[in-house]
């Protein structure tokens, strides 16, 4: 199909950002981009070879945090009790395991998983950057190249989050932990040499790396990037225009730790870095202070919550609402992949203010589709992404409305039954940039995607 192709889609039901949910909507599009979304047509009237939505339409959904290499850990780390020990040993023990071959033949399959879930962006934090012992590859990039492959082989748009992790930690006290073992994958030596290795990435002017790829930037987090070496990642990010995330405040220890050796918090650490504002990121974002809500919101820093992780690695309930309450866009991630699935974090979001508060009610289902569409995308660098809207980038994600799970669905609460009640497993097509890239629940570019993911991860696992 040449790329300036015209296609035009007919909706049972698609949700318009910042419109509500229509039905009998006439979504047409040029090569990569929409050129027209009408409402209220009727089947009858739409241009032969319309094709059909059958179910219930939204934007492309956008996953803003994730571990690619993470997902080779889910059910094996709930062993025994599933000890955040046992989660540690075995995330060192794939991440040890990986090279260039092994980590694009999982990452493919990983972002094949996600397209089957209507993830149409990845935001890629990435830190597997050198060879096991620690040294680099002879291209350096050689890791985050393998990921953009990765998305090109899976349809999906990707921003590479490179991150600087130049430690090991913050000990209680404040004392830096050197980077050991596995962790000598991760470093860079210094700030300086991170730039240096960054900047051979190759981005363009516009921070483009390939047509389906931007740059990002990571500070991966207080503990692991010591405060005066903050700088060159805030430089990158201001001279390419390029979107800056870091993990803030996951757990109690990191901010004890941080108070330690800094006396401020993480959030106001990263303030005083120049590393927050409306091109900045902050992951989790669990453990703040009120006065930490008040420099993200102002200075109208994204939150990306990642709520099926938290859970899983049991860091807590962040305060969501407070933070969008003081001017901060959401946005979410499924980052350790427990789960691949946003319509799972956007309800968890709701659900998490509703179990720590005692009171239904924090979001409507609006707000957490927006933080997973058109707040997704803009955080990662894509805001003509997430909409259906002239202009707009060509990502549709039908969800089908005759699972056993949406059945009974109506026009009037279409939206809350498929952010309160669907699941991954309900997607049936999801077209990226023009493209179909899923059609009647399968993959058109990743043949068996059970048997891609079983077959990269069953060696990463072995004894
Ligand atoms: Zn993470």
């Amino acid at each position: 199909m040449p790329l300036t192709a015209v296609r035009r889609w007919h909706a049972d039901l698609a949700w318009l950002p910042g419109r509500g949910v229509h039905s009998g909507v006439l979504i047409e599009a040029s090569g990569p981009r929409f050129t027209a979304v009408t409402p209220g047509v009727p089947p009858g009237d739409c241009p032969p070879g319309t094709i059909r939505l059958a179910g219930f339409t939204l934007p492309g959904l956008a996953n803003a945090h994730s571990h690619a290499f993470h997902r080779a850990l889910r059910g094996a780390v709930q062993a025994g009790l599933g000890t955040f020990w046992t989660w540690r040993e075995r995330m060192y023990q794939v991440a040890g395991r990986l090279q260039p071959d092994s980590y694009l033949a999982l990452a493919r399959a990983v972002y094949a998983e996600m397209a089957l879930a209507g993830v149409t962006c990845v935001g890629e934090f990435h830190y597997l950057h050198h060879d096991a012992g620690g040294a680099r590859y002879r291209d350096p990039n050689q890791m985050g190249r393998v990921l953009i492959e990765a998305a090109a082989q899976a349809g999906l748009r990707i921003t590479l989050l490179d991150a600087c992790y130049l430690r090991g930690g913050l000990a209680a006290d404040g004392a830096p932990i050197a980077l050991s073992g596995v962790q000598a994958r991760f470093g860079d030596g210094d700030g300086a040499r991170w730039a240096e290795r960054a900047g051979q990435l190759g981005a363009d002017e516009h921070g483009m790396l390939a047509a389906h790829a931007r740059a990002g930037v990571a500070i991966h987090s207080v503990r692991a990037v010591p405060a005066d070496q903050m700088h060159p990642v805030v430089a990158w990010s201001h001279t390419h225009g390029a979107p800056l995330h870091a993990h803030l405040s996951e757990q109690p220890a990191e901010n004890e730790a941080c108070l330690a050796a800094y006396g401020v918090t993480p959030a106001r650490l990263l303030d005083r870095a120049g590393a927050l504002g409306p091109r900045s990121t902050m992951v989790h974002a669990t453990h703040l202070t009120g006065d930490d809500i008040g420099l993200l919101g102002g200075s109208r820093t994204v939150a990306c919550l990642c709520p099926t992780t938290e859970a899983d690695l049991a860091d807590g309930i962040g305060p969501a609402r407070a933070l969008a309450d003081a001017g901060c866009p959401l946005s979410l991630g499924s980052d350790s992949h427990a789960v691949v699935d946003l319509l799972a974090e956007a309800r968890l979001t709701e659900m998490g203010e509703r179990l720590a508060s005692g009171r239904r009610g924090a979001f409507r289902a609006e707000e957490l589709a927006a933080a997973t569409t058109v707040a997704g995308h803009a955080c990662l660098g894509w805001p003509e992404a997430g909409e259906i809207a002239p202009g707009a980038l060509a990502d549709l994600v039908t969800v089908a409305l005759d699972t056993p799970r949406l059945a009974g669905t109506q026009a009037s609460s279409a939206l809350e039954s498929v952010i309160f009640a669907g699941s991954a497993a309900d997607v049936r097509s999801v077209v990226i940039s023009g493209r179909d890239v899923v059609a009647g629940g399968r993959h058109l570019l990743v043949d068996d995607v059970p048997a891609a993911l079983d077959a990269a991860i069953t060696p990463l696992l072995s004894p």
